[in-house]
């Protein structure tokens, strides 16, 4: 299956995303998740993305696209893959539909994680991250870690991202909904949409997620 997930920053995209690739045995690919990889490394992409992501604004397209294309292109995704932030906006997706074009192959659905503003806020605030790996994801009330500060998974230091700031998560929201909405009507277009409220608890979250693509 090929599945592109989006919703607001703090959704629980990458929280969803790690049960659903499990569950279908796709790989995970999370475009944000790459970019903190980069920067944990400190390459060159991953300096220039931190400038825009500590802004809240896109990185641009160019190496957006680039980055994630050479990751769909891997072997583990040659049958399917969970995008997770990525196209994250119209021109992203149509770089996305060429690519596949190209591959004769198709998206299965786009999986649209509603949330209220309210909540993603509190989603965002309580947010903690392992330092080792970006997809370790916690939260301050709704995941506490077994010991405070330190990953459950690898051990790693839990920190808050620099971009889970309040001044910064109002302009991500702002960018959601002015560049990243228009996606969901351009596949609206293609009949590959199918909403489900991301409120409750994560797995029936998961279970109503499976049901929707089925
Ligand atoms: P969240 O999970 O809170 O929605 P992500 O980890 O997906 O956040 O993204 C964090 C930041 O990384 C974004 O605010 C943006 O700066 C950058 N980013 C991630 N994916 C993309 C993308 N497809 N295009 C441009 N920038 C992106
Ligand atoms: P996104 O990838 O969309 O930005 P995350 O998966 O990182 O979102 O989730 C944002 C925060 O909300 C994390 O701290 C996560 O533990 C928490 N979270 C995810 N799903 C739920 C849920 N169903 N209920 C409560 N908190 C959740
Ligand atoms: P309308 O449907 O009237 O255009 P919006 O699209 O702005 O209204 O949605 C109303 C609220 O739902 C907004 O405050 C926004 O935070 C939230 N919302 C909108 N789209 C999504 C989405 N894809 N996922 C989660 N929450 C969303």
């Amino acid at each position: 299956m090929r599945i592109v997930l989006v919703g607001p920053p703090g959704a629980g995209k990458g929280t969803q995303a790690a049960f659903l690739a499990k569950n279908l045995s796709i790989p995970h690919i999370s475009t944000g998740d790459l970019f903190r990889a980069n920067i944990s490394k400190q390459t060159e992409l991953g300096k220039l993305a931190k400038s825009y992501m500590d802004a809240g604004n896109l990185v641009p397209d160019e190496v957006t696209i680039a980055m994630a294309k050479d990751r769909m292109e891997q072997p583990d995704a040659e049958n399917g893959f969970l995008l997770d932030g990525f196209p994250r906006n119209v021109s992203q997706a149509e770089a996305l539909d060429e690519l596949l074009e190209t591959e004769s192959m198709q998206l299965d659905a786009v999986l649209d994680l509603e949330v209220p503003e309210d909540e993603v806020v509190k989603r965002i605030a309580g947010r903690r991250v392992c330092r080792n790996e970006s997809a370790h994801v916690f939260h301050v009330t709704y995941k506490p870690p077994a010991k405070e500060g330190v990953c459950d998974v690898c051990g790693g230091e839990l920190y808050q991202r620099d971009d889970d700031s309040e001044e910064t998560v109002r302009k991500r929201l702002e960018v959601y909904h002015t560049q990243t909405e228009p996606i969901i009507d351009y596949y609206k277009a293609q009949g590959l949409v199918v909403t489900i409220s991301a409120l409750g608890k994560v797995e029936d979250v998961t279970t109503r997620a499976m049901e929707a693509l089925k």
